[in-house]
């Protein structure tokens, strides 16, 4: 079983009729960076970095920050780390922030709304990143964005870290690359209005997921009603890739459906270039794209474009995986 799968790690992901596709892990140590390369990821869509704040009683400084990243981003030897601002919110006990309760917190005070209104906590944090960003290829990922206006503002925040460091005589990548998540709906249907303010978007399907069909994602008892394979998420999803590649960008994926073998044709006929997700997934979406050509992908998509429900697509998905063997 190891043999197979360092075999299959050593592979190139490449469609049969030659498109290469990003195959990425999702880490939220940068430790795990290593298992991640060693299971094919060819670098890291999503380093969740929330439990830099979780984990102690004080605000991680920069300087521990700054350790981490390096860290992660040496793991890789030049290959992306795109690194996701802190993503924390009232539905968590922080020891090192009071936040307040909220009624609903998925809606509320969490993510780069906090960032952007506790900007000593959230330059502290892009500093460390930039300055780790001189040691390798770190990017910077901003979650829940709503607005170009958040966007501006956060943009606004690296150029000051950037001003600091410079006068600092401190190293960093001038052109560090900075995207967004898509997973909040608004953004996915006017994701044409975002790309000249991005170098690339993440989409996230467990929160676009979570808000366009209005079901909590960690409720047991509406879990039937949680559909990525939605035909209203898809086209979320395909609006998102199209403006993107209209603005000669690339769009990854980092939420669970990225490593849902189910999904994979769809997602590749829809013109998705990057797949983040758990490491112990890659093998087998490796081998799904080593065994399509994006032609046929393409024909797939379509066609899952023309049901009206996910339970059609989900069964259409499935026979179409199966005949691949
Ligand atoms: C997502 O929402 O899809 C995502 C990847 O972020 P998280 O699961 O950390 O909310
Ligand atoms: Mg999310």
């Amino acid at each position: 079983h190891l043999q197979v799968l360092k075999e299959s790690a050593a592979l190139p992901a490449v469609t049969k009729d030659g498109k290469e596709i990003l195959l990425f892990g999702n880490i939220g140590k940068a430790e795990d960076a290593s298992h991640a390369c060693h299971l094919g990821a060819e670098g890291i869509g999503l380093f969740r970095t929330e439990f830099l704040y979780m984990k102690n009683d004080e605000l991680p400084s920069e300087d521990m920050q700054f350790e981490v990243y390096k860290k992660a981003v040496g793991r890789l030897g030049g290959r992306p780390v795109i690194i996701r601002t802190m993503d924390i919110g009232g539905d968590k006990e922080l020891k090192c922030l009071q936040l307040p309760k909220e009624m609903n917190p998925f809606l509320g005070y969490r993510a780069i709304r906090i960032s952007l209104d506790r900007t000593d906590i959230f330059k502290t944090q892009i500093r460390a990143i930039l300055r780790a960003s001189a040691f390798g290829e770190a990017q910077i990922m901003y979650p829940m964005i709503a607005s170009v206006e958040e966007i501006k503002a956060a943009n606004a925040v690296v150029e000051t870290a950037k001003e600091e460091l410079r006068a600092e005589g401190i190293a960093f990548n001038e052109d560090i690359q900075i995207g967004i998540m898509v997973e909040i709906p608004a953004v996915a249907v006017a994701a044409e209005l975002f790309t000249p303010h991005v170098d690339f978007f993440s989409i996230g399907t467990n929160d676009l997921c979570q808000y366009t069909l209005a079901v909590d994602r960690m409720n047991e008892n509406i879990g039937h009603l949680y559909q990525p394979l939605h035909p209203a998420v898809l086209r979320l999803i395909k609006h998102t890739i199209w403006a993107s590649h209209e603005a000669k960008q690339i769009t990854g994926m980092c939420g669970e459906m990225a490593g849902d073998p189910v999904a994979a044709m769809i997602l590749l006929g829809l013109g998705l270039d990057e797949f983040s997700m758990s490491a112990s997934a890659i093998p087998v979406v490796k081998n799904i794209v080593r065994s399509v050509t994006i032609e046929e992908c393409k024909a797939v998509a379509e066609k899952a474009l023309t049901m009206s429900t996910a339970t059609e697509i989900v069964a259409y998905a499935k026979t179409v995986l199966a005949e691949k063997g």
